[in-house]
């Protein structure tokens, strides 16, 4: 057990269980897909064409540093966080995914991590004001923890099986910060995503915890891991069992499994955490497979349909979208789940 386990939980926290006991909550669809429609330019994502120019200096191009938008173009990240939020989504992620020292590398913005976290969940936040403001419902801002690009328990060397291009203490660190910016920007939840490695999971989980003791009170934790193919498996070799053993010191909030594989494909792996984790259960399955083209072809329709399917065998708390879909997916899936009751967790 971590110490934090010994701080009292977040009044967000309590209100989340509560809810989540009424009803299955709905997490939102993918923030990519949304922001690749609107076809920004290294201008856009850098500010200098009309947005809040960055002011952190780097020589590098920014076009598709995605999560530098809450800082250049926080306008256009609060739309997108209303537009899902109104199509019936609960909980809204941060556009941080990649909002690691270590991801940020890439474009000279690692001195920029911390402001990028805490405007990604400001934004976040003030999109769910906005929505609340409509239709009166409370709605929670979820801090997106991303994989980052490198793996700790595995060597990107096939001749040095004994290399890591990172270290456990490299990811807490890199973490940390991550986790500490999200917290001052207000975020409610901490969701730790797209897992493709437990060991860089186990990081996020560790630096959470860190953040959670200086900051007084715990967040509720959402672990989401990642099946990469057929096999059943993480990309670091595990069954979802052997995951969510993996985890299941963290005393998360959910345990689940989001992108990789759509609906259809994600449900056997999913039935077999519901089936050991009393924790929780959170699924947020990709638009289907990808095309040749690396597009998500899938309705929001069939989605909704497969989901409903999760739903009604009691297997999901949490359900939401990945790659590919959008707010019409949300709003489809929210209708399709509505009038089934949520899994009993403890
Ligand atoms: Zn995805």
């Amino acid at each position: 057990m971590l110490l934090s386990q010994t701080l009292p939980k977040s009044a967000s926290y309590h209100a989340l269980e509560a809810l989540a006991r009424e009803r299955i909550v709905i997490l939102d669809g993918a923030m990519g897909t949304q922001i690749q429609k609107l076809g920004l330019g290294e201008e856009d994502f850098t500010g200098q064409g009309g947005g809040c120019a960055c002011r952190f200096h780097t020589d590098r191009p920014q076009k598709g540093n995605n999560d530098l938008l809450v800082l250049t173009q926080p306008g256009v990240i609060e739309d997108i966080h209303v537009d899902f939020a109104m199509a019936g989504a609960d909980i809204v992620e941060t556009n941080t995914f990649s909002g690691t020292t270590i991801a940020q590398a890439d474009y000279g913005l690692e001195e920029a991590v911390f402001e990028i976290n805490a405007a990604g969940a400001r934004v976040a936040r003030a999109a769910m004001d906005r929505a609340q403001a409509m239709d009166g419902r409370a709605r929670f801002v979820a801090g997106a923890v991303g994989p980052t690009n490198r793996t700790a328990s595995l060597s990107p060397d096939v001749n040095d099986p004994g290399y890591r291009a990172v270290t456990f203490d490299d990811l807490r660190r890199a973490y940390g910060t991550q986790i500490r910016g999200l917290i001052a920007g207000g975020a409610d939840i901490i969701l730790i995503e797209t897992i493709f490695d437990t060991l860089n999971a186990k990081a996020a989980i560790f630096a959470a915890a860190e953040a959670f003791a200086e900051h007084g009170e715990r967040l509720p934790v959402m672990i989401s891991g990642t099946i990469t193919d057929a096999s059943g498996r993480t990309l670091s070799g595990q069954t979802p069992t052997a995951f969510w053993h993996s985890v299941a010191h963290a005393r998360p909030f959910t345990v689940g499994l989001n992108c990789a594989l759509g609906a259809a494909a994600m449900r056997p792996h999913l039935a077999e955490i519901a089936g050991v984790a009393p924790c929780a259960v959170s699924a947020y399955p990709n638009a289907g497979l990808p095309n040749a083209f690396g597009q998500y072809d899938e309705t929001p329709d069939q989605t909704a349909a497969q989901v409903e399917l999760f739903a009604r065998d009691g297997l999901v708390n949490v359900v939401g979208g990945c790659c590919g879909t959008t707010p019409e997916h949300i709003r489809a899936i929210a209708e399709a789940v509505k009038s089934h009751p949520p899994r009993i967790f403890e």
